[in-house]
């Protein structure tokens, strides 16, 4: 699909040089909507410029054409994407024209994945820190959404650097939490076109920008009084009920199958089942996360 998306919009670059905008608008192309820079003076950053443009991309940053071109920042990205030569050629404009459509198609979709991991290992220099310090400036990847978070800027980040495990998050530096992005082309992202490490190194370069630490939290009340040392009081009920539910299960699943006057003996096992039984120390512990 974006490959065809390519195709035709430099097709359509190439044969309308200069064409009005209800020309273009005209087309039932939904790429020709979706490419919004309009910029078609540069014909060196050609794919790049595609790329940046299309609806979707809004995360990433133009990677700085020196540092593509310099093989050196690409070490052992060859092992990691298919068609790697002719990805970096497609990236870079240089690409044969005399592929056939299927092969375009793939060597695209290396393109992308090439393109993203170039951008994970550029956005940590410090030339790539600062044109994602722009955008973050700009609000290009969305706002906080905890309310007490006052509509802070976020960040991308990954929670793996592993290519196709994590789509990306939004870190906020003021709640210190990871959101999901909010459109689902932005959530379909790999997360390794990011890093997991990128936000903290920007924050790192420029702690100017960390904001105060802020004690606003929000308190839940019923009428005015304050609910949580209630509920916390409950949550600590509700825990005790659920171990002793799990320990009378696992002693109905462990009483031995040759006398009840076992019991004691039981007992001792189904004591050792919960302390080291995974049913229970998981649920215990997750209701001690939720306190
Ligand atoms: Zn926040």
């Amino acid at each position: 699909m974006y490959m065809q998306d390519y195709k035709l919009w430099t097709q359509q670059q190439t044969n309308t040089a200069g064409c009005n905008k209800l020309g273009l608008a005209g087309l039932s192309i939904t790429t020709m909507d979706d490419y919004t820079s309009g910029s078609d003076s540069d014909y060196t950053k050609y794919w790049i410029d595609w790329f940046l443009g299309t609806k979707g991309n809004e995360y990433f940053c133009e990677v700085d054409e020196e540092y593509i071109l310099d093989r050196f920042n690409l070490t052992g990205l060859n092992t990691e994407v298919q068609y790697y030569s002719q990805a970096l050629d497609l990236i870079t404009d240089n690409l044969d024209e005399n592929l056939d459509d299927e092969m375009r198609e793939i060597v695209e979709k290396s393109a992308r994945h090439l393109y993203g991991l170039i951008h994970a290992r550029f956005i940590i220099t410090t030339h790539g820190l600062t044109k994602m310090l722009e955008k973050f400036k700009k609000c290009d990847f969305g706002r906080c959404p905890r309310v007490l978070c006052h509509n802070h800027p976020l960040l991308p980040v990954a929670l793996s650097d592993v290519p196709y495990t994590k789509s990306v998050k939004l870190f906020c530096c003021r709640c210190e939490d990871i959101y999901n992005p909010k459109s689902s082309r932005h959530a379909s992202i790999d997360g390794a076109y990011f890093g997991c490490s990128f936000p903290h190194m920007l924050f790192q370069v420029y702690p100017q920008l960390v904001p105060p630490k802020s004690t606003d939290r929000y308190i839940p009340r019923i009428f005015g009084f304050k609910l949580h040392d209630v509920a916390k009081q409950q949550r600590y009920q509700d825990m005790i009920r659920e171990e002793s539910h799990a320990r009378i299960m696992a002693g109905i699943e462990g009483l031995p199958t040759t006398a009840a006057q076992g019991s004691s003996s039981g007992q001792q096992n189904n004591k050792n089942r919960v302390a080291d039984g995974t049913p229970v120390a998981t649920e215990s512990g997750a209701m001690a996360d939720v306190n």
